[in-house]
């Protein structure tokens, strides 16, 4: 599945590895009741028994480089039965995984980087550089296991370490690509990247990963952040952002193609789905 747009003059498109299944969202927030939860999650017609949210990763071409921001799950079926499609993807979308020049990771956890590589160890993107935040990095190679730690570990082992030589470590604002900007937004991972690009648009990675629960409880403490209260200062603080110099955003896991704005409802948020 895919779909072309624009980023400023800048072609795009989100190709999808499918929708990941997670637990009921009472088991993934700490902080409104059920009852809460249930109000929130019935405007949007969501199931309250689990979670489904979508893997938008978004190719770019910019400066005669062509870039993939995230990969999806690769052949692991942690999530469920329906990841694992973005090579199917690409070929419906005419993309030769060659032509893929730079892969830029938000961070190193199963569902943004486990396409990286195949099970037997030959890339998937063989002309590609690896951009990734030296925080990031830094944290897997020195991360003590533990057993929340160790499948994301053997994921870096598998995904990421052998082609140690081809990433680069990118710094807090840096235009690593024409028109594309980091932005350091750590609590998800130590070294979470959210992107900025030319023409008012932002790649939000796992920021805000429910739509609408993390938007309308953004001080909930989400089971996925690896520092949780870190996690609610960057999800305010980017949500903040996001609404208030009305970026346009792509949201790896709104609901496809993942693209909108965020807008405050009081001191809440929502995200509001369209193409801008
Ligand atoms: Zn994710």
């Amino acid at each position: 599945m895919f779909h072309r747009f624009q980023i400023g003059a800048m072609n795009a498109m989100i190709v999808s590895d499918g929708p990941l299944t997670l637990p009921r969202p009472a088991r993934i927030f700490t902080g409104p009741d059920e009852t809460a939860i249930d109000a929130a999650l019935r405007p949007a017609a969501r199931a309250a028994d689990k979670v489904r949210v979508e893997q938008n990763c978004l190719l770019l071409d910019t400066g005669g480089k062509r870039a993939l921001f995230d990969n999806g799950m690769g052949t692991s079926r942690l999530f469920g039965p329906d990841s694992g499609q973005l090579p199917a993807s690409l070929v419906e979308a005419g993309i030769d995984p060659a032509s893929i020049t730079a892969l830029v990771l938000t961070h190193a956890h199963s569902d943004h980087c486990w396409g990286t590589m195949r099970d037997d160890g030959v890339p998937n993107f063989p002309n590609a550089t690896i951009y990734m935040a030296q925080a990031e990095l830094a944290f897997w190679e020195s991360a003590p296991p533990g057993e929340r730690r160790e499948r994301s570990l053997a994921g870096v082992r598998k995904h990421l370490l052998p082609l140690r030589d081809r990433i680069r470590l990118l710094r807090d604002g840096e235009e690593f690509l024409p028109g594309v900007q980091s932005w350091l937004t750590p609590g998800h991972t130590p070294g979470h990247m959210a992107y900025l690009f030319d023409g008012g648009w932002c790649l939000t990675g796992d920021v805000a990963f429910h739509d609408p629960l993390s938007y309308v409880f953004p001080e909930a403490e989400s089971a996925f952040d690896g520092d949780p209260v870190e996690g609610i200062a960057t999800r305010k603080r980017v949500l903040a952002r996001l609404a208030d110099e009305k970026l346009a955003i792509v949201g790896y896991h709104n609901p496809w193609p993942g693209l909108g704005r965020v807008e405050r409802a009081g001191s809440v948020f929502r995200f509001v789905a369209g193409s801008a």
